[in-house]
């Protein structure tokens, strides 16, 4: 058997945060899977046939790559950021784990890439110094009464929260809904960031905060950061603050 599937991530964007193993890999495939504006991003050459797809199209996309990596094809399926993040990854072991028992023998890695949180967090300073979590937005694969559940609770424990899908035009109302919950568990001073397209020629960066946060701000290539009671800002004599959570919390000294 010589086939093979590669789950890669493209991080953020920008070219040079692609990694070496992944740039390794897309020039040994053969066939590149994705959803379409991913698989644009990565130039065409000879020998490389692409399959792109919509978005809500994820496990189709998987059962497509593990029965190409069965016929001896070198696949490699591409998200954003990195692939275990709310990406492909989960998607292909979900159809590995209800298809085809050959399937479970596929040589199969997930080659990991800078998720949007990282990119985000390191354009503006260190966010994500203390605990933290990763809160996806989107109500398509879960109640919405589960998010709001999360939320609060992550708030209340006092965790740093990266907010990914906030928007889009099909969820118009859950990132304002999202703001208004966490303006009732945490104080209107909390930092929040929105982090638009980082590391792509339309990167745009605001520090604000929970009392000022506008929902309609984000749209659907928005990283919002909400910051803990501990997350500060270094205010500078010109442009962004720097915004960092000091690495300790509740130790007295
Ligand atoms: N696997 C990806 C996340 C996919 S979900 C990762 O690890 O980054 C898609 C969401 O990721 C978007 O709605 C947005 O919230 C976030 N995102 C992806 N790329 C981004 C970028 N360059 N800048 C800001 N947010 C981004």
């Amino acid at each position: 058997m010589s086939g093979w599937l590669a789950i890669a991530g493209l991080g953020p964007g920008a070219a040079e945060l692609v990694t070496p193993e992944v740039t390794h890999a897309l020039a040994q495939a053969t066939d590149l899977i994705g959803y379409a504006p991913y698989v644009a991003r990565v130039p065409e050459r000879a020998g490389l046939t692409r399959h792109g797809s919509d978005n809500r199209e994820e496990l189709d996309r998987a059962m497509l790559a593990l029965k190409l990596a069965a016929e001896d094809r070198r696949v490699v399926v591409v998200s954003s950021g990195d692939p275990g993040v709310f990406a492909m990854a989960a998607a292909i072991f979900e159809a590995v784990d209800e298809g085809d028992p050959s399937w479970r023998n596929l040589d199969i890695r997930v080659l990991p890439g800078i998720s949007a949180m990282f990119a985000a967090a390191a354009r503006i300073g260190a966010p994500l110094g203390h605990d933290f979590c990763a809160v996806n937005l989107s109500d398509n694969l879960k109640p919405w009464d589960l998010i709001e559940r999360r939320l609060r609770l992550a708030a209340q424990a006092g965790f740093v929260i990266a907010l990914y899908n906030p928007l889009s035009k099909a969820r118009p109302w859950q990132l304002g809904r999202a703001l208004a919950l966490l303006s009732e568990e945490l104080p209107e001073t909390v930092p929040v960031v929105f982090a638009d397209a980082v590391s792509d020629a339309k990167e745009a960066i605001d520090v604000t905060t929970l009392r000022d946060a506008v929902a309609a701000r984000a749209d659907m290539r928005t990283l919002v950061l909400i910051g803990s009671t501990q997350t500060r800002l270094i205010a500078r004599s010109s442009g962004r603050p720097f915004v960092y959570t000091p690495r300790s919390a509740g130790v007295s000294s």
